[in-house]
């Protein structure tokens, strides 16, 4: 496994590939690495000769009081997790080589990134597709694989990659739970025992949503307050739930087409979590 540690390695190793003919699959993370990221890696493998992994916590998708500082870090572990998935190449690049003094230029995906964690983390999602572009460019990967769990980011990814011609297939990977419906998220790590418990209410509120649906409930407001309940139960404070049109992102009042996601957000004490699913499918 090749350790690339600044963007002019990262770019270099895959023209390197590309040269010899061979697909590259990109899979980029902030690190602290789980299943769930593990499984965007296997899929990157079924799609492209060889994988680049990028681990990098983005200082510019964090607000001024959110957790950059305190974000979880385990390098060591996740190189062993990598090298037991068999990806060839991992870039760790310092901050201050992504963005160098004099950087300027900042991405913003229009509309997308007004709403739900957008509209709650004002500049994440532009620190989130300046950063993805940055990759994109320098290791101008043939695919990228992304995970449903952070739902607006990939629309988002995928909008971007249109948008500006990247010519990269953006591919997106289902939810991976824990064995009780947790979504796995790196800040899982931050939930005290009885706070990992409560957090099960956002996955449960989901669940209801979908019982009520397949019940016969299409109207928005029952199903968004099907998660509140589960919510207000586990003391989960409400961040954002909202039925909205898959890829557009823009709210619905029904859910009777068949393609709305439900989107939730919540604080379980001081940490913030995300999940989603589709409804009437
Ligand atoms: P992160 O390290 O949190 O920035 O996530 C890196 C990538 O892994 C993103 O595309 C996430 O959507 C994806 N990811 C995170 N958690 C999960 C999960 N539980 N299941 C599937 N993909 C995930």
């Amino acid at each position: 496994m090749h350790l690339l540690r600044t963007p002019a390695e990262l770019s270099e190793w895959t023209e390197t590939a590309r040269r010899q003919g061979r697909r590259v699959g990109l899979v980029p993370t902030m690190g602290f690495l789980h299943r769930g990221h593990t499984s965007l890696m296997e899929a990157s493998h079924e799609r492209a000769d060889l994988t680049a992994v990028s681990i990098f916590v983005n200082p510019t998708q964090f607000g001024p009081n959110e957790d950059l500082a305190r974000y979880p870090r385990d390098l060591e572990g996740d190189l062993h997790k990598c090298r037991e998935v068999k990806v060839d190449a991992v870039f760790t690049p310092e901050a201050g080589a992504m963005y160098p003094s004099g950087h300027r230029t900042f991405v913003e995906v229009t509309k997308l990134e007004d709403g739900l964690c957008g509209g709650r983390r004002p500049g994440h999602f532009r620190g989130v597709a300046t950063v993805v572009t940055q990759l994109f460019a320098l290791a101008r990967p043939h695919v990228a694989v992304f995970g449903e769990k952070d739902w607006q980011q990939l629309q988002i990814v995928r909008r971007l990659a249109v948008d500006l011609h990247l010519g990269v297939e953006v591919v997106g990977m289902p939810i991976v739970r824990e064995a009780d419906g947790l979504a796995m998220s790196s800040r899982n790590a931050y939930l005290s025992g009885p706070e990992r418990t409560r957090a099960l209410a956002l996955s449960r509120g989901l669940q209801a949503a979908r019982a009520r649906w397949a019940a016969g409930e299409r109207g928005a407001p029952a199903l968004c307050d099907a998660v509140r309940g589960e919510l207000r139960a586990g003391e989960v404070r409400e961040d954002y739930v909202e039925l909205v049109d898959p890829s557009t992102l823009e709210p619905l009042e029904r859910a009777d087409r068949g393609d709305a996601r439900l989107l939730v957000a919540g604080f379980v004490g001081k940490t913030r979590l995300i999940d989603n699913t589709a409804i009437g499918c």
